[in-house]
């Protein structure tokens, strides 16, 4: 299968939801998805930093000219190395932060700030230690103006689905990091927001761990039907999860492609054409890699056969094996 062919047309970097063709376990199709329309619209989003001071300082290019659209409902990961934009993009998206030029709507409307409507979970699952698993959920359902009965039903409904109500009374520091970050997405899902953005939230777990919050929060989604932003920097984790996949480069933060993955929803990671995607995708990878190792590293530093090895400059023998 050609599975990382290019999305895009027209704009640059832009792939309308329309020319995707994949099923979903809900019976839908991208089509279906139109239908419901569009949640999040970036239109030629930039944004730059100032580093460094005195004759230090330049300015820094974070994002360049990014253009995309989240459908209603649709499960989208970000995915790219580390500096490439993602977080600075999950915010201003959350409207906590702003672009220098550029706009972001929200359900049609441009975002003017942070709301209830799109809550952002962050890989510090960032629950408050002195408050028990229900009153974590609970604290959001408060601001929001909820009776402590509303609050109580809700937060019981939302643990349950994370299959957390035996834990209701534990604190933080005695659940596992899985746990903890289960209380994180009923926390956030409680709340319901339109959109949930997720900022590398299981990229401090264990494998083991994340593998079964994969499971989870594919589930979560189908029964929710949330729209979801969801930022890694593993192409295993987002063709697992994701509907598509926004690629991106850095130096400047940028969409390199958008790929589809038309796999239905609840997948098996074993799939091999899911499988096989992933490998193409880090095939593509190979060339950000590359720029990066150049970066970080001495000129003599390469990527060989899907590994970084150290060549030994010219003329000096270090006694190891080539590809070491
Ligand atoms: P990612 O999440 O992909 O790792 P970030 O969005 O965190 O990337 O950062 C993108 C680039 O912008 C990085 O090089 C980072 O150092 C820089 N950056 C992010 N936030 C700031 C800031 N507040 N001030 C200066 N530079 C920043
Ligand atoms: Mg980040």
């Amino acid at each position: 299968m050609n599975a990382a062919a290019p999305a895009t047309s027209g704009t640059p970097g832009v792939s309308p939801v329309q020319e995707e063709h994949g099923q979903d376990a809900r019976g839908g199709n991208a089509h279906k998805r139109d239908a419901r329309g569009t949640k999040v619209r970036l239109r030629g989003v930039s944004k730059h930093f100032e580093s460094g001071v005195g004759d230090g300082a330049h300015r820094f290019e974070a994002l360049r000219d990014i253009s995309f659209d989240v459908a209603d409902g649709e499960f989208l990961a970000l995915v790219g190395p580390s500096g490439c934009g993602k977080s600075t993009l999950i915010n201003v998206i959350a409207g906590l932060d702003k672009p220098d030029a550029g706009e972001v709507f929200f359900e049609g409307q441009p975002v003017q700030g942070a709301g209830p409507d799109r809550l952002v979970i962050f890989q510090d699952h960032g629950l408050f230690p002195w408050l028990t698993v229900q009153k974590n959920v609970e604290f959001g359902l408060r601001v929001l103006g909820l009776d402590k009965q509303a609050r109580r039903e809700r937060a019981a409904r939302y643990l349950q689905m994370v299959h957390l109500t035996r834990f209701r009374h534990s604190f933080p520091f005695q659940l596992s990091g899985g746990m903890k970050q289960r209380t994180a997405l009923a926390r956030a899902l409680a709340v319901e927001p339109q959109v949930l953005l997720m900022d590398e939230p299981f990229a401090a777990l264990d494998p083991r761990t994340r593998d079964i919050l994969h499971v989870e929060l594919q589930n979560l989604w189908l029964q929710t039907h949330k729209t979801i932003v969801f930022v890694t920097h593993s192409v295993e984790e987002a063709v697992r999860l994701s509907d598509r996949i926004v690629v991106m480069a850095s130096q400047p933060g940028r969409v390199r492609r958008i790929i589809p993955v038309p796999f239905p929803h609840p997948r098996d990671f074993l799939d091999p054409e899911l499988v096989e995607l992933r490998a193409n995708i880090l095939k593509e990878f190979e060339e950000e890699l590359e720029i990066l190792v150049k970066k970080e590293g001495d000129d003599d530093w390469h990527l060989k056969a899907g590994s970084i090895s150290a060549r030994p400059p010219r003329g000096v023998d270090l006694g190891l094996a080539d590809g070491i």
